[in-house]
């Protein structure tokens, strides 16, 4: 990143992205200035050698842009006190996808690497490592990142024959002005973060941005089995400017791509071919899978993949850590890690894939709470409530589902242990899907998925033990 070489730029929140954003920033010659409210967070840049400075104390006059990580309140529920301090100070505010964005549009046309965007408030990560396998089966050089491991500016350098694969946030896509989609994918929404957008509307509007400067010959890929959706896709084809591909999982759509019941469909061409069964692929079950192998596939198809070549690598797809991931089986007892459903759209998928489960939900609640999954207490064989949700879930459920309030995640999964495997039922499952964010008692949905495997691990070595 060149644009700011000689000059000075606060680079705010140090985590992931804004790490990558104040390397990138340093090795274009931009003097950083970088702050993180963490001490733990500002010792781990100093060791990789960036420059610290408290943004609360500079004068900010001097700096060119202020680069805000993702996560720092921009606009709601208030701008954070040095987004105002920038914004009194005429200093520009971006992000890291902004400034990658900028990068590419440098670029002579000619040269300029294929992007390819997904937006969604549910299976952005799946969609995107789905994609991102995809073109690489098919020997493309696919680069994976944005809101999903590689942070967007640990990229660089831009190589012209890379597809850059990026997933991308609602924080993010608030940031963004001169974002470029090649492909842009839209998954679903969903109320989610509501409080960062200063509501639905807010948060409608920064996903669509998705959108913002795609042109004739450019694709946008909308899943259209909610109503938002199918507005933005109403819209954007009225419009027009841009080709709109519509999938579905829900209905068979006469242009497009559908996958209902997991029988992927291309009627692109406005004739339906059968491409292949997606129950075949065995890390992506369920119907929001096959939504987001769906989406994947048109993006695919946008970017010219012949159909059997699609088909063949959603097969081999691996599958994503933390997400309906097996980690283990115990007596018969199998053990599901679900972390990352942080909301209950999330949660419903996981619950909906069992007829039977022992549910260990909890931490910090969203503002929906539980009561969308009324429908599904009936496959809840016993709750295990953990974290700062545990009373309000409790309220939610009682008279309807037995539940314990555990507290712990330890707790949590050894009670769920003992009465799955007191059952006599055959494979019951013991399902960690929160529904909730983990900040309560980790770090972030990672480590809670990564310390439910560990206590799967140990119960295991136990369980040895004793037989
Ligand atoms: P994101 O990156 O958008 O959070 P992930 O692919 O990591 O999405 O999936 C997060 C959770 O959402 C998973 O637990 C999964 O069960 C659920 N999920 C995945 N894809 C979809 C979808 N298309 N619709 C609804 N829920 C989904």
């Amino acid at each position: 990143i060149t644009e700011y070489a000689g000059k000075d730029v606060a680079v705010y929140g140090l985590g992931r992205t804004g790490l990558a954003a104040a390397r990138a920033l340093k090795a274009g010659k931009a003097r950083v200035h970088a702050w993180d409210d963490s001490e733990d967070t500002r010792a781990k840049a100093e060791a990789a050698g960036i420059p610290l400075s408290d943004l609360n104390k500079r004068d900010w006059q001097s700096f060119a842009a202020l680069v805000l990580s993702p996560g720092i309140p921009y606009r709601f529920p208030q701008p954070h006190r040095l987004v105002r301090l920038a914004q009194m100070t005429n200093v520009p505010v971006v992000g890291d996808m902004e400034l990658f964005a900028r990068a590419v549009q440098q670029l002579p046309e000619r040269g300029r690497p294929k992007v390819i965007g997904i937006t969604g408030t549910n299976g952005k990560s799946t969609t995107t490592a789905l994609i991102g396998h995809i073109l690489k089966e098919c020997g493309m050089d696919a680069r994976i990142g944005g809101n999903i491991g590689t942070g967007v500016l640990d990229m660089a350098p831009l190589h012209a024959n890379a597809y850059y694969v990026l997933e991308l946030s609602s924080y993010q896509l608030d940031l963004v002005k001169s974002l470029h989609c090649d492909v842009a994918v839209m998954l679903n929404v969903s109320p989610d973060h509501l409080d960062r957008h200063g509501g639905m509307k807010g948060y409608v509007d920064a996903k669509r941005r998705i959108f913002l400067n795609q042109q004739p010959g450019d694709t946008a890929v909308i899943a259209v089995d909610d109503t938002i959706t199918q507005t933005l896709a109403m819209d954007l084809a009225a419009r027009g400017g841009v080709r709109v591909t519509q999938v579905s999982s829900e209905f068979a759509l006469g242009r497009g791509v559908s996958a209902v019941n997991g029988n992927l469909f291309d009627s692109l061409s406005g004739n339906a071919i059968r491409v292949g069964d997606l129950n075949e692929a065995p890390a992506l079950p369920g119907r929001h899978n096959h939504q987001n192998a769906a989406a994947a596939y048109a993006a695919c198809r946008a970017l010219g993949i012949e159909p059997a070549r699609i088909n063949a690598a959603i097969q081999t797809f691996p599958g994503l850590a933390h997400r309906m991931e097996q980690v283990g089986e115990i007596d018969g007892v199998r053990f599901v890690n679900d972390s990352k459903a942080t909301n209950a759209q999330a949660a419903e998928q996981a619950l909906r894939a069992y007829p039977r489960v022992y549910w260990i939900a909890g931490g910090v609640p969203k503002a929906e709470g539980i009561g969308p999954l009324n429908s599904l207490f009936n496959r809840v064989a016993k709750a295990y409530l953990i974290g700062d949700a545990a009373d309000a879930f409790a309220r939610t459920i009682e008279n309807v589902v037995p539940f314990e309030k555990s507290g712990t995640l330890e707790k949590a999964v050894s009670s769920a242990f003992r009465d799955a495997r007191a059952s006599g039922e055959e494979n019951p499952i013991v399902l960690l899907s929160p529904a909730c964010a983990s900040f309560d008692q980790f770090k972030d949905f990672e480590a809670r998925g990564d310390a439910f495997r560990h206590i799967v691990e140990d119960l295991g070595g136990n369980a040895l033990v004793k037989v």
